[in-house]
């Protein structure tokens, strides 16, 4: 059975102080979960170690919000793969529209981030999407079919196993306007198969798949009841402790 999983990308947002304050919150809100699905919060680097201490008796995991792509040496201002599995986190986003489109990281960039990430036993919550011009082109699947060829389809079966998949449509990421449960599901459908064709059925149907863009407590429900639709991940909502956690519960 594959997991749901929601998780928080905070994205450059929030001081030290105001980030452990949304995490004490957020595990406050937490402290009687039952619920069956796995939550991870991916703060900025800076606040790992700190929020880690924060959340260490709770149901939450912790994610960074990239990496990068050499283990070690003289990349002043890039954090290692080994630094963030040092902190205790146990994930990291990767491929996210923001590192593609204004960092430039290329898919030949962004296999060997996971790969790098992998060595280090962290797991990817590895993004594609396209953008409004392939979507309104409908390029939408053609694209997505190339992220994952030049990407991650090109790790071993045993390793992309380990790897989370966020399907985000680009002009769906904090503009408000969300995917229809229809066109996620049918692109969360499509991505499946992709991995079956690619890989086997088993590996297909284990993969946790994660729709982001505009995910609200509103909208949550309808989009994670569809049936290839394996949870979330949520930018702008993940800021507010109780918007996360009715995400969390919907
Ligand atoms: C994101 O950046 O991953 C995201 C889904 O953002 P938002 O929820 O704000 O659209």
């Amino acid at each position: 059975m594959r997991k749901m999983i929601v998780a928080g990308n905070w994205k450059m947002n929030t001081t030290l102080p105001e980030g452990q304050k949304l995490a004490e919150e957020l595990t406050s809100l937490l402290s009687n979960y039952t619920g069956e699905k796995d939550i991870i919060i991916a703060p900025p680097f800076t606040h790992l170690h700190a929020i880690g201490n924060v959340i260490a008796k709770s149901p939450i995991h912790l994610s960074a919000q990239n990496c990068a792509s050499e283990e070690s040496g003289a990349y002043t201002g890039e954090v290692a793969p080994s630094m963030i599995a040092s902190t205790g986190a146990q994930y990291v986003i990767l491929g996210h529209s923001e590192r593609r489109e204004y960092f430039e990281e290329s898919d030949e960039i962004l296999l060997r981030k996971t790969q790098l990430t992998l060595k280090n036993k962290l797991k990817p919550i590895f993004c594609i999407g396209e953008q409004l011009t392939q979507r309104e082109s409908e390029q939408h699947e053609a694209t997505v079919k190339k992220q994952l060829e030049e990407t991650v389809f090109k790790l071993s079966k045993s390793d992309f196993q380990q790897i989370i998949l966020a399907y985000e449509p680009v002009w769906a990421i904090g503009t408000g306007k969300v995917a229809t449960p229809e066109q996620a599901q049918e692109m969360h459908a499509f991505i499946r198969k992709l991995i079956r064709d690619k890989f086997d059925e088993s590996t297909a149907e284990n993969m946790s798949i994660l729709y982001g863009g505009s995910c609200k407590p509103a909208n949550a429900a309808e989009l994670f009841g569809q049936q290839d639709v394996d949870g979330g991940l949520i930018g702008g909502a993940s800021l507010k402790a109780d918007d996360f956690y009715a995400i969390i519960n919907a």
